[in-house]
C-alpha cells in the first residue's frame, strides 16, 4: 500500500496524523448498518416531504436550535445591553482584576478629559480605544492599573461657570464654588456616559486635578522643579489675552489663519549715518524703511535690527527723492510696492551698518540704534525689523543681548497705559489704537504705505478673541534646559504612530520656556508669598511642602480660607531665614491647568518610578499632555512618564469635516446608542459605538456618521448570525465530557482547529499593535472564507444527519465548541455587551461565569497542523476545478471520479479517503458530492455525459523542503443513485429508500 511505504512522502502523512492501523479512527469509519435491508417508504411518507425531510424523520434531523435571538434591535437591543452589564458584573471586573494574581501589571494612564461639558464622540474615540487595550490585556492574564481622571480647574471651567455674570464682585472662594459645582455636573455626565460605553474602571476611584491629595502631589512636583532651578519669576513677554485678562500658555492658543492686520510701512530717519556708510550723496538724510503687521507697538520701539551678513542698499525714490534703507534683496519688492522706481545710491553689507541711531518717528528726542540680530528675514518686509522688546519674543531676546529697556505700554485689558503718551492712553491697542498710531505716524511723514494683511494671528482659544504679547511678571519652567533630557528619553518610547515622533521633537525645540502662572481664582495656588515693601517672592522647600501638606488635608481653597499666619507658621519662617509673618502677602496666581494634569504621573501611577506602559490620546496633546507630562517627568526623574505613545485623531464628520454646531454635523454618542428624534437616527447601542471606533482607522481622522453607523450595526448583525448557527449547533453538546481529542477528529477538523490557532495568533498581534481595525478585518476574513463558504458549507450534513452521539459529530462539535470560544473571545475586547450575552448561551461552564473572567483564547500548539494544510488545500483546488466543470448544477447529484498519478498528492488524498470508492469519506464530505472514487488514472470506458477537467497542484511542504508539482484529472458523471428522503444526498438505492448511513438511524428513533 502506497501509504506504508517507507518514504519521505508517506513519513510526511504520517505526521498530518494518520494512524498505522486502518480501522480505528474516524478516517475509516465502517458503516456497519450498510448490510441492512433497505427501509421502504410508504406513499404516505412520500407525500409527506415538504421541501425538507419528510414531517416522519424530521424529530430525527439534528438542526440547530437556540434561544440566542437572531437579531436585536430598539428597546430590546437596548435592554440587553443594560442587563448584560449587570448580569456579567461589568461594575465589579475593574476591582476583581485588581485582586487576582497576576504575574504582570499592564498601566494605561488615562490622560484627564475636560470637565466641561458634555460627553461627545471624541471622548467615545478616545476612551473606547483604551478599554479595548484594557481588556485585551486583561483577558490575557495582566493586572490592569486604568485610573479614570477628569481635568478640573482652569479658565473655560471658571468662564462657563460664572457666565454673563462674569467675575464682578465675587471673591474668589465664591469664583471657585461655582467653578468646582459646574466641574461636578460635567464630571458625572461624562462618567455615566462612559459606564453606559461599557469602560472597565472602578468608578469609584477616579481621580480629579482638584482632589487636595491630587493637589499635593502636583506641589510636590513644582517644589522639585522648582529647587532644582528649573521655575523662576520672569517679567517676560508672554501671550496675553486681554478677553480674559490672563496669560496664556503655547498650548492655549488657536492660530486665525484669516487674521486681517494693519501692516504698515514707516521710516525711522538717521539721526547718526553708520560710520561703515560713507557719507558722499547722503547729504539729504536716509531713512531707514521698517514694516510691521503691529503698529501699536511702534510706540514701544527701542531698536531697528539688521542681519549681519546681508546686503543692504540706499535707494533714491524716482517719485519723491527721498532716500530709503532696505535689504538689497527687497528692493525689487519694495519698488512694486510703492509703485516707483528705486535707483540705487549705494550697496553695504550689514555689519557696516553698525552704530547707526535713528530718531523714533512719534516720539522726537527718543533715539533709537541699528543693531544686529539672526532672527531678521528676508522672506517679508524690508530687511530691516522694528524691534519692541516688550511686545515681541524674538524682540525681547535682541533686548536681553543689548540690556535694552523692556518697558510695557499695554495694560491687563489690552489698552495702552500712560507710558504710551496722553495721546494713545486707555486707547485699546488692537483698535482705536492701531488707528492713532498710524495717524500719528501719517502726521510726522513717516508713513511710507498702508496694506492689509491677512496672516495667521493667535487667538485665546476659550474667548475666541486675538491676544497681544506683553510682559508681565509671571512664573516659568526654564523649558530649554531641559529640552535635551527630554528628547533623550523619547527616544526610550516607543510612538505609535512612529511619524508622530517628530511632530513631539519639533514641540520640544519650539518651546524655550513654559509660562505656569495665570491670573485667576480656580486652579492649584502657587504657593508663594510675596514682601509687602519689596515684591521679593519668599519661596522653598520648607513653604511649598507645608503647603501641600494642608492641601492634602483640606484642599486648595484652604489657600483663601486660612489666616496667612497658618499658611506661613513661625517654624517655616525660620527655616526660611525670613522676616515676620506680617511682612508678607500670599500670591495670587494659579498654575496653568497643563500643569496641572502634566503632573497627573506623581499622583496617579502607583510607585514615584513607575512608568505607564501607555498613555493614548488624541493628536492635538502632542504639544499639550503628552508634552506637559515628559517635562515635569523628565525635570523629577529624568525619565518619561510612558513607555509608548499612542497617538490618534480625530472625530469628523462623515463627509470629512470638523464637527460644529453651526454645520449642524455633531454626533451625540448618547443620540448614537439610545436613537434620536428622526428615523434617521435609530438606537445603534453601545457596541455598535465601539465596533465603529474599532473600525476606524484610527491614525487619521475618524469619520462617523450614519452609513458607518450603519454598516457597523450590519457588521455585528452578520456576526450575530454566524454566532447563532455556532450555538444552534452545540445544543445539548458538553465540551468538558463530550468533546473529541484532536488526534481522533476527522482531518477536516483538525484542519479548522489550525486554521483556528492560526486566526487567534493573528488577531492577538493586531490587538498587541492598537490596531483593532486589523482584528476586525482578520475576523472577517475568517468568518467568511473558512467559516461560512468552506467549513459550514461542508458539515451541515454530518452536524445534521449523523447520529446524535457519533464521533464524526461529536468531532465537528467540538471543532464548532473550540470556534464560537475563540471568535467570541476575539471580539470581547471590542464588543464587550455581545460577547458576555454569546457566552451566556454557549456550553461548557457553570452558572454565574462570564466571559471576561476566564481568559483569552485558549488555542493549543497541538493545533498546528500545517501539513494538513495542504491536504485541505490540495482537495479545494479538485472541488473547484469540479465546480466549475458544472456550473449552476448541484454537486451532490454527482459521482466524482479523481484520477491522480501515484505521488504526494494521490497520497494526501488518499489519507481522506483509504476505500478505492466511497460516498462516505471525508474526501466525499469534502467534494459535498455522491460518491468519490480514487484512481490513478482515469477508466477508459467513461460514460458519455462524464464532464472531465483537469488541473495541478503544487505541493509545498517542510517550508519548501518537499515541493511537487502534481497533475490530476476529474471525471464527474451524475449518480445513478437516488435521493434519501431523509438526508437529501444522493446516496439512497431509490427514491423510497433511505441511505444506508440513515436507515439504523431511523430504525433507532422509532
Ligand atoms: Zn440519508
Amino acid at each position: 500500500m502506497l501509504l506504508c511505504r517507507g518514504s519521505a512522502l508517506s513519513r510526511t502523512v504520517a505526521r498530518l496524523g494518520r494512524r498505522s492501523h486502518p480501522g480505528d479512527g474516524l478516517l475509516h469509519r465502517t458503516l456497519s448498518f450498510s448490510s441492512s435491508r433497505c427501509r421502504c417508504l410508504s406513499s404516505g411518507e412520500v407525500r409527506a416531504e415538504s421541501g425538507s425531510a419528510p414531517a416522519l424523520y424530521r424529530d430525527t434531523v439534528l438542526l440547530p436550535r437556540s434561544e440566542f435571538p437572531m437579531k436585536l434591535t430598539g428597546q430590546k437591543l437596548l435592554e440587553r445591553e443594560v442587563q448584560t452589564q449587570q448580569d456579567c458584573g461589568f461594575a465589579d471586573l475593574y476591582s476583581w482584576q485588581r485582586e487576582r494574581k497576576a504575574k504582570k501589571e499592564f498601566c494605561l494612564h488615562d490622560g484627564p478629559p475636560y470637565a466641561n461639558g458634555d460627553p461627545h464622540v471624541g471622548h467615545a474615540l478616545n476612551k473606547i480605544l483604551k478599554d479595548i487595550r484594557n481588556r485585551f490585556e486583561m483577558l490575557r492574564g495582566r493586572q490592569i492599573h486604568f485610573l479614570p481622571g477628569w481635568d478640573c480647574h482652569g479658565l473655560p471651567i471658571e468662564l462657563k461657570a460664572l457666565g454673563e455674570l462674569g467675575t464682578s464682585g465675587l471673591s474668589p472662594l465664591q469664583i471657585r464654588q461655582k467653578a468646582r459645582e459646574f466641574a461636578q455636573g460635567a464630571i458625572a455626565r461624562q462618567k455615566a456616559a462612559f459606564q453606559r460605553w461599557g469602560l472597565m474602571a472602578d468608578w469609584d476611584q477616579c481621580y480629579y486635578t482638584y482632589d487636595g491629595a491630587y493637589e499635593a502631589a502636583e506641589l510636590k512636583v513644582f517644589q522639585e522643579m522648582h529647587s532644582k532651578g528649573l521655575i523662576y519669576q520672569d517679567y517676560k513677554p508672554v501671550f496675553w489675552s486681554p478677553s480674559s485678562r490672563t496669560a496664556l500658555a503655547e498650548a492655549e492658543l488657536e492660530y486665525n489663519p484669516e487674521h486681517v492686520s494693519r501692516a504698515i510701512y514707516a521710516t525711522f530717519p538717521l539721526s547718526t549715518l553708520p560710520p561703515g556708510m560713507a557719507p558722499d550723496g547722503l547729504e539729504g538724510g536716509v531713512s531707514v524703511l521698517v514694516w510691521t503687521t503691529q503698529p501699536w507697538t511702534i510706540p514701544a520701539n527701542q531698536a531697528v535690527c539688521y542681519m549681519p551678513n546681508a546686503q543692504y542698499s540706499v535707494v533714491n525714490r524716482a517719485d519723491n527723492s527721498q532716500l530709503l534703507l532696505v535689504a538689497t534683496e527687497r528692493t525689487a519688492s519694495v519698488a512694486a510696492l510703492l509703485g516707483t522706481e528705486l535707483e540705487t545710491v549705494g550697496t553695504f553689507t550689514g555689519s557696516q551698518l553698525g552704530g547707526g541711531i535713528c530718531t523714533h518717528p512719534t516720539i522726537p528726542d527718543k533715539l533709537v540704534p541699528l543693531l544686529p540680530a539672526n532672527h531678521v528675514t528676508m522672506a517679508k518686509g524690508t530687511g530691516l525689523v522694528h524691534t519692541a522688546p516688550a511686545h515681541g519674543m524674538e524682540d525681547y531676546s535682541v533686548a536681553s543681548h543689548f540690556k535694552l529697556s523692556v518697558e510695557c505700554i499695554v495694560d491687563e485689558d489690552g489698552k495702552f497705559t500712560q507710558l504710551a503718551g496722553p495721546e494713545l492712553q486707555n486707547l485699546p491697542v488692537m483698535k482705536e489704537g492701531t488707528d492713532r498710531v498710524i495717524s500719528m505716524l501719517e502726521d510726522a511723514g513717516a508713513l511710507v504705505k498702508e496694506e492689509q494683511c491677512v496672516h495667521s494671528y493667535p487667538y485665546d482659544w476659550r474667548t475666541k478673541q486675538p491676544v497681544v504679547i506683553r510682559p508681565s511678571k509671571q512664573w516659568f519652567i526654564n523649558t530649554a534646559s531641559l529640552k535635551d533630557k527630554a528628547k533623550e528619553a523619547l527616544q526610550k518610547v516607543r510612538v505609535l504612530p512612529e511619524s508622530a515622533r517628530g511632530s513631539l521633537l519639533s514641540m520640544l525645540d519650539r518651546r524655550t520656556y513654559w509660562c505656569i502662572s495665570r491670573q485667576r481664582s480656580w486652579g492649584v495656588p502657587i504657593p508663594v508669598f510675596y514682601h509687602r515693601e519689596t515684591g521679593e517672592a519668599l519661596i522653598n522647600k520648607h513653604i511649598v511642602s507645608h503647603i501641600a501638606t494642608l492641601f492634602k488635608e483640606k484642599g486648595s481653597d484652604c489657600w483663601w480660607q486660612l489666616p496667612i499666619e497658618t499658611l506661613l507658621p513661625d517654624n517655616v519662617l525660620k527655616k526660611s531665614d525670613a522676616g515676620p509673618v506680617t511682612d508678607y502677602v500670599r500670591g495670587e496666581d494659579v498654575l496653568d491647568i497643563w500643569f496641572d494634569s502634566g503632573a497627573s504621573w506623581a499622583a496617579v501611577l502607583e510607585e514615584s518610578d513607575t512608568r505607564a506602559d501607555a498613555y493614548v490620546e488624541g493628536k492635538d496633546q502632542i504639544g499639550g499632555w503628552f508634552q506637559s507630562s515628559l517635562l515635569t517627568s523628565v525635570a523629577v526623574r529624568n525619565k518619561a512618564p510612558y513607555k509608548s505613545l499612542m497617538v490618534h485623531g480625530f472625530a469628523v464628520s462623515e463627509k470629512g469635516e470638523k464637527m460644529s454646531k453651526s454645520l449642524g454635523n455633531v454626533v451625540d454618542p448618547d443620540v448614537v446608542i439610545n436613537g434620536g428624534k428622526e428615523p434617521s437616527t435609530p438606537a445603534y447601542g453601545a457596541d455598535v459605538l465601539r465596533w465603529w471606533v474599532a473600525e476606524s482607522n484610527i491614525f487619521s481622522e475618524v469619520q462617523i456618521g450614519p452609513s458607518a453607523l450603519n454598516s457597523a450595526r450590519d457588521s455585528i448583525g452578520k456576526l450575530r448570525n454566524t454566532l447563532k448557527f455556532l450555538l444552534g449547533n452545540l445544543q445539548g453538546f458538553d465540551p468538558r465530557t463530550q468533546a473529541v481529542d484532536p488526534k481522533q477528529m476527522h482531518y477536516i477538523d483538525q484542519y479548522m482547529l489550525h486554521q483556528l490557532r492560526e486566526y487567534s495568533i493573528k488577531v492577538t498581534d493586531a490587538y498587541s499593535e492598537y490596531d483593532a481595525g486589523r482584528a476586525i478585518r482578520v475576523l472577517q476574513a475568517f468568518i467568511n472564507r473558512e467559516l461560512s463558504s468552506f467549513y459550514f458549507s461542508i458539515i451541515k450534513d454530518r452536524l445534521y444527519c449523523d447520529p446524535e452521539d457519533s464521533l464524526g459529530r461529536r468531532s465537528c462539535q467540538t471543532v464548532l465548541e473550540e470556534i464560537l470560544d475563540g471568535v467570541t473571545r476575539s471580539i470581547s475586547p471590542i464588543l464587550p455587551h455581545l460577547a458576555e450575552e454569546v457566552y451566556l448561551h454557549a456550553p461548557g461552564h457553570d452558572e454565574g461565569e462570564t466571559l471576561f473572567r476566564s481568559g483569552w483564547i485558549k488555542s493549543s500548539s497541538v493545533w498546528r497542523r500545517p501539513g494538513l494544510e495542504e491536504a485541505v488545500e490540495g482537495a479545494c483546488a479538485i472541488r473547484d476545478s469540479f465546480l466549475s466543470s458544472i456550473p449552476g448544477k448541484n454537486a451532490a447529484q454527482y459521482d466524482l471520479t479523481i484520477a491522480i498519478e501515484p505521488g504526494l498528492l494521490f497520497e494526501l488524498m488518499e489519507s481522506l479517503q483509504e476505500e478505492a470508492s466511497s460516498t462516505s469519506s471525508q474526501l466525499a464530505e469534502l467534494m459535498t458530492v455522491a460518491r468519490v472514487t480514487l484512481t490513478c488514472a482515469l477508466p477508459r470506458d467513461l460514460p458519455p455525459d462524464a464532464l472531465l477537467s483537469h488541473g495541478t497542484f503544487l505541493i509545498n511542504l517542510e517550508g519548501g523542503v518537499i515541493r511537487e508539482d502534481s497533475a490530476y484529472s476529474i471525471a464527474a458523471v451524475p449518480t445513478a443513485a437516488a435521493r434519501c428522503p431523509r438526508c437529501r444526498r444522493y446516496t439512497a438505492e431509490s427514491a423510497d429508500c433511505l441511505c444506508p448511513r440513515c436507515q439504523p438511524i431511523v430504525s433507532q428513533a422509532h
